[in-house]
């Protein structure tokens, strides 16, 4: 049974989805206005793996990961560079594409820009004024905190506390200081949209309630993101998406830890940045990832050189065990020794059931490593070619390391990735013949997870790649 810690009620809880075997997921994504940093990568690469573990538990997932393309920060960047802002936000979805290659993570089912969700945004907003959550001060809309009572129940904060610390800025038109805005009246120069209320752009809770309600359901399993996003935004998007629907919003929210840069959260308003490209450039894509994973998600992670690069070195090692089983020819033997492999999944289950403990699934990535090692010394092939399945084919698949194949899919070595594709599906043809239809469908999902679709035809098995996958 997978239990997850739900920020919500602070208590470690059992996942039990709204609809029987379907989980449907939303994570905060990137505000777009620079290259992506390794606090960025964090909440990417953990629920990427968290989504690929939900489905290795046979659940079916629906993923929503946004791109916020409009904002201060953004507008900020983009008038620097004199380029309109729609332009500017596009080329660093572009960017976040080459490192979401880069890094192996699948594309979510959605991936939802703000921009083209304005008419739903401006939907939800009317609701609330009409509802009487929300009011209208000089073509600016604020949602009115004091009419939702359990506003401060994910963050755990009550609201006099919070009073004590808060200020009306000098331009802000609010009746309350804890009140927060839905809409911006247009300012001079900037971009805008028509709305009841006048020119105006979204605030930037509303447009995470309105994406995730429009593709998930007005109520939905998990919400996900960085804890950063705890309050006020997560706080903000509950209340405001509770007030309009009466209903509970998200069930479950996973907040990852932050990385802390020399003690310092990661963050670009106070310039701790760590760029992705460089990290992946100088340490590996499974280099950051095991450093990303290896400890549990909602612990602080402490970015250092040597961290990294001790990342770099185990990740070295276990590649480097991985290819001399290719070189012996383990890789292509499929007799599995199966009392083991249960006792192997059972001890992953074990770790990622429990909070998604990739910490301790890593350990056991690496036990599988030494005994690969092992077992290629003594000459146990048995042994040996189910330790190498198990890492490449099956848990490095859900946690997105060591899938070898993956890492083989470079530009230049097309040809090589080609050839390792046609052994596989030769040695699925005969499992397909021997009716150990299990061990081919795990071959098929296995490949689909990379990016490779198999289609079994009369004719043999026809292939199409997807790079985006
Ligand atoms: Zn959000």
């Amino acid at each position: 049974m997978l239990k997850i810690t739900n920020t919500l009620s602070g208590k470690k809880e059992a996942l039990i989805p709204l609809e029987p075997g379907h989980v449907k997921m939303y994570v905060c994504g990137p505000t777009v206005y620079g290259a992506i940093h390794m606090g960025n990568a964090r909440p990417a690469v953990v629920f990427d793996a968290f989504r690929r573990y939900l489905e290795y538990c046979g659940y079916k997932v629906t993923m929503v990961q946004n791109f916020t393309d409009i904002d201060d920060k953004i507008l900020a960047a983009a008038n620097e560079k004199g380029i309109p802002f729609d332009e500017y936000a596009k080329l660093f979805i572009a960017e976040y594409w080459v490192d979401a290659h880069l890094l192996g993570l699948r594309a979510a089912n959605f991936h939802p820009r703000t921009t083209r969700y304005v008419s739903e945004i401006i939907h939800l907003i009317e609701k609330l004024i009409a509802r009487g959550h929300a009011y209208v001060v000089d073509g600016d809309v604020y949602f009115d905190v004091r009419s939702f009572p359990k506003y401060g129940e994910l963050s755990h904060r009550r609201i006099d506390d919070m009073i004590a610390g808060a200020r009306v800025a000098p331009d802000e038109k609010k009746r309350f200081p804890l009140d927060f805005a839905l809409w911006k009246a247009a300012k001079p120069g900037e971009p805008s949209w028509e709305s009841p209320w006048g020119q105006g752009r979204p605030g930037w809770h509303i447009e995470c309630s309105a994406m995730s309600m429009s593709l998930l359901g007005e109520s939905f399993d998990i919400h996900a993101g960085g804890n950063d996003l705890i309050f006020p935004h997560h706080e903000n998007e509950k209340a405001q998406s509770e007030a309009v629907t009466g209903k509970p919003f998200a069930r479950y929210w996973m907040h990852n830890g932050m990385i802390r840069f020399e003690g310092e959260k990661m963050a670009k308003s106070i310039g701790n940045v760590f760029n992705l490209r460089e990290a992946i450039r100088q340490f590996g894509k499974d280099g950051v990832k095991l450093f990303l994973l290896s400890k549990h998600y909602r612990s602080p992670v402490e970015l250092t050189y040597e961290a990294l690069d001790e990342s770099r070195r185990a990740a070295t090692r276990v590649k480097e065990t991985l290819k001399r089983a290719e070189e012996q020819g383990v890789n292509i033997l499929i007799h599995f020794d199966n009392s083991w492999v249960n006792e192997m999944r059972a001890r992953f289950k074990e770790a990622l059931d429990d909070d998604f403990n990739t910490s301790k699934a890593i350990a056991l990535i690496f036990e599988l490593s030494r005994e690969l090692n092992s077992a290629l010394e003594r000459g146990d092939t048995k042994r040996a070619a189910t330790a190498y399945s198990l890492i490449t084919r099956e848990f490095g698949q859900v946690l997105g390391i060591f899938d070898t194949l993956h890492e083989t899919m470079k530009i230049d070595e097309e040809s090589s990735f080609e050839e390792t594709l046609h052994i596989l599906l030769e040695i699925r043809e005969i499992l397909r013949k021997e009716k150990r239809y299990d061990l081919a469908d795990k071959i098929r999902e296995s490949l689909r997870a990379i990016g490779v679709k198999l289609e079994d035809t009369p004719q043999g098995t026809r292939y199409t790649l997807d790079k985006h996958a």
